[in-house]
């Protein structure tokens, strides 16, 4: 792979997807992701116009339990995972399912395992219940009906919980199935060439998924493509970011330099310090010296158009900044960023603002790490 066009596809990974808090079960945030809110508004339209509005509703009553059964399955997840001590902050709800935000994946293979494994595992008991139920197996000449209201709702929701299961044991990222193949691979790889091996075999199985639904006039199967395709190549340039910065602090990486602003100054000095220097973040701190948040150079002529002149630094001040110490792991900081932090502050015992961390100075650590490895293949090469 060419480290150039590593480095520049890098710094799309921290772009957040926009979502929608629906609840919070247990310390978890159940989101909609946007693509799955136009999904259900543009099947509901769909359904009402071509089968009228009775049809739409039974149709949302479907939806809404294969909701319910989706989020089983992330919960099927995230329970395993505090088996292992590992806290999952949010749940974002997909078109293709759900995604389930650990704070971290472990490194152990058979603790990967568990947890990936622990989602279809819902999906198949859901899927034997349902049977029970229904008392006879599903009728699966039916299944090109599903959703228009000819069959019952227990049927109809048995075969979903049996094609979510096996679905979702495709080997590509981010399905469940890529990190069982990648935990396989990990008891006999160290963790780096399980991932690339893994993110590899996902993005070929996404490939011939893609050209399967180009020959068949599948549309829905080559959305699904792309979308893996996408998705296992971020999963595997966040993992080369993790095992770049690994052993490396905070206080290794940070930037330094940014003169901080006060609270209490007038909007303009902000405006001037970020018109006059190439930063792109200022840090702001209250009148003790300590760290309150960030001007960001993005945002900050969106303050001034709404609160006009008058209006003080704090008004520009972005507040929910993490903030870690110059001895925590870089890795941490990346994490944060992954997740959606605009930038990561560094701060003293005190409070008191360091510097920060952003997804661009770490793209610059990693191609430098790169170069590196690079100079020593070559140097390899000559011995
Ligand atoms: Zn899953």
């Amino acid at each position: 792979m060419h480290s150039g066009n590593r480095t520049a596809r890098l710094q799309k990974v921290r772009q957040m997807p926009r979502s929608l808090p629906v609840a919070t079960i247990r310390g978890t945030a159940i989101r909609l992701h946007w693509t799955f809110i136009l999904f259900l508004v543009a099947l509901l339209t769909v359904m009402s116009i071509t089968s009228g509005p009775v049809a739409a509703i039974s149709l949302f009553a479907l939806v809404v339990m294969m909701f319910i059964c989706v989020v089983l399955h992330e919960f099927g997840h995230i329970t395993m995972a505090r088996a292992f001590g590992i806290y999952t902050p949010e749940v974002i709800l997909l078109p293709i399912g759900g995604l389930a935000k650990l704070k971290r994946i472990p490194d152990e293979p058979e603790q990967e395992l568990a947890i990936a494994i622990a989602g279809p595992v819902v999906n198949f008991a859901l899927f034997a219940i349902l049977v029970l139920i229904l008392g006879r197996w599903p009728d699966w000449s039916a299944i090109p009906q599903f959703g228009q209201g000819q069959i019952n709702l227990v049927e109809q929701l048995a075969i979903f919980n049996l094609i979510v299961g096996l679905f979702n044991l495709i080997p590509a990222f981010p399905m469940d199935g890529g990190r069982i193949l990648r935990a396989l691979l990990g008891f006999m790889l160290p963790h780096s060439k399980a991932t690339r091996i893994a993110a590899w075999v996902g993005q070929a199985m996404a490939i011939a998924m893609a050209m399967a639904g180009l020959m068949g006039g599948n549309i829905i199967l080559i959305a699904i493509g792309v979308f893996i395709f996408l998705a296992a190549r971020s999963e595997a340039q966040l993992d080369a970011m993790r095992n770049a910065i690994g052993g490396v602090s905070v206080g290794q990486v940070m930037v330094t330099g940014q003169p901080p602003l006060a609270t209490s100054d007038p909007i303009m000095d902000a405006a001037n310090a970020i018109l006059h220097t190439d930063y792109e973040e200022f840090p702001v701190q209250n009148a003790d010296g300590g760290l309150v948040g960030f001007v960001l150079r993005a945002e900050l002529l969106e303050a001034v158009s709404r609160h006009g002149l008058e209006a003080t630094v704090r008004e520009a001040t972005r507040e929910d900044i993490p903030v870690v110490s110059i001895h925590s792991q870089a890795a941490k900081a990346a994490d944060l960023i992954a997740a959606g932090a605009p930038a990561v502050g560094v701060v003293d015992r005190v409070g008191r603002f360091l510097g920060l961390v952003t997804w661009r100075n770490l793209v610059d650590v990693l191609a430098v790490s790169s170069a590196i490895d690079r100079h020593e293949q070559v140097a390899t090469r000559r011995h």
